[in-house]
């Protein structure tokens, strides 16, 4: 080494078919690079030579298949080589998911059974790794020319856009290892909780409305429809949450369902396809580095998921505070609601509150430091079923001059005066 000043430059030396996982400090950022060799990041290639600047906190692997010498600068939390990874079982998997889009591809577009490419589902509890491996799948089909499309169910930690949605984008490029998934054009849901027993009837009411947009742009789209699509899901797996889990299948029309790490929901879901003769229900073994996540480090991921929504992962992102008069937005919330007493609904009327029920939401100083979403919904009726444009942030409410204070990611009007509140909240810190 030339004499750096730094003591905190180090490298570390791969052999063939290991991984070297991090979790980058609490305060620091930290720099790596690629010295020889070749080496990967959740799927994505490493450029020989090219510094990548990781924020706080990222815990992440990169992985060699035939040995690479990797230079680190900055502060770990841990770091450490693991010669004992499932990756040689996922790349196998996703071989024989090539296989199937090249045999879609080659199929004539009139059969549409034969034209469809895989479409993989993949499931676990919390901390399995499937938000880790559908990022491979993808990215190594993005690295061969696919363009598959990424669905993300997973209201609790999706990686597509802030918590409580669902999202589905095309993927065209390998997953960017710092920035991941692009959120240019994504297709977004804002369902406005980040469990589903909230309103499960409103989930699947919008896992309904995702998918079939999908299906129509693959009807149009011969060459997404056989790229297919990796759908990830929620870690709640147990009671509702299977049974959401059994609609997202039947909704996405799942091929290939990949279970990782967990025996019982393996055995469960093969018996379920048994029925289901063009369904496969693989079983993955769960990577030793998937590091888990208490229910408070769950929260603060989320809380860092609107903050990057906002600013951005590297504070790039400069976002707007704008002012708007209460007469000027209409916020509605879907199902709860105070539900009316039966003594003063009419004879035989159900006192039940209807969960897809959309209702008008008075400004207020309740929706303080709330999330809302803005809504591409033309007419109140058509909220529901319309996916959202993005989102904004309350910052403050003057109850006596009626006007809203609000950040949202650019300047300018909001692409829809409609917007839609849950219970998502966040203080900005
Ligand atoms: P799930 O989607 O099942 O909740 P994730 O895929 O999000 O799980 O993984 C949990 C955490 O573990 C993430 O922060 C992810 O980056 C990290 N992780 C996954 N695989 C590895 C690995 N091999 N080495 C280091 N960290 C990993």
């Amino acid at each position: 080494m030339t004499g750096s000043a730094s003591s905190s430059i180090r490298q570390v030396k791969l052999e063939m078919e290991s991984e070297l996982r991090i979790e980058v400090g609490h305060d620091s950022a930290l720099r790596l690079r690629l010295l020889n060799g070749s080496a990967e990041i959740f799927g994505s290639e490493l450029a020989p030579g090219i510094w990548l600047s990781f924020p706080s906190r990222l815990k992440f692997a990169v992985f060699t298949w035939y040995g690479a010498t990797i230079e680190m600068d900055g502060s770990t939390e841990t770091d450490y080589t693991a010669d004992e990874t499932p990756m040689v079982s996922y790349v196998n998997v996703h071989a024989v998911l090539d296989g199937r889009r090249s045999r879609a591809k080659a199929s004539s577009s009139t059969d549409s059974d034969a034209s469809q490419g895989p479409r993989v589902m993949v499931v676990g509890p919390t901390d399995s790794g499937k938000s880790t491996l559908s990022r491979m799948l993808l990215s190594w089909a993005a690295k061969q020319g696919w363009k598959p499309t990424f669905v993300d169910l997973d209201i609790g930690q999706g990686s597509i856009t802030i918590p409580g949605s669902i999202a589905a984008t095309p993927i065209e490029l390998p997953i960017d290892p710092v920035e991941g998934v692009p959120l240019e054009i994504p297709l977004v849901y804002f369902y406005g909780h980040t469990t589903p027993s909230n309103n499960v009837d409103l989930y699947k009411a919008l896992v309904n409305e995702l998918a079939q947009v999908l299906e129509n742009q693959f009807a149009r789209n011969a060459e997404s429809q056989a790229a297919g699509t990796v759908i990830n899901t929620m870690g709640w797996i147990e009671g509702t949450g299977y049974e959401l889990l059994l609609h997202a299948i039947d909704t996405f029309k799942a091929n290939v369902v990949l279970v990782l790490g967990q025996e019982k929901l393996f055995s469960m879901l093969r018996s379920v396809a048994k029925n289901k003769p063009n369904v496969d229900v693989v079983k993955l073994q769960k990577s030793g580095g998937v590091v888990s996540r208490n229910a408070k480090v769950r929260q603060k991921a989320r809380s860092y998921r609107i903050r990057e929504y906002f600013y951005g992962l590297t504070n790039d992102l400069s976002p707007h505070s704008n002012i708007a008069n209460f007469s000027d937005l209409f916020v509605y919330r879907i199902g709860g609601g105070p539900q009316a007493p039966r003594s003063a609904l009419p004879i035989g009327a159900d006192p039940v509150a209807n969960p897809l029920r959309v209702t008008p939401v008075n400004i207020d100083s309740n929706l303080l430091h709330t999330v809302l979403a803005v809504s591409y919904a033309k007419e109140p009726d058509q909220i529901l079923s319309s996916n959202v444009a993005g989102f904004i942030y309350i910052t403050e409410i003057d109850i006596q001059r009626k006007v809203i204070t609000y950040l949202a990611p650019s300047a300018g009007e909001l692409p829809s005066k409609y917007l839609i509140v849950g219970t998502i909240t966040w203080l900005e810190t």
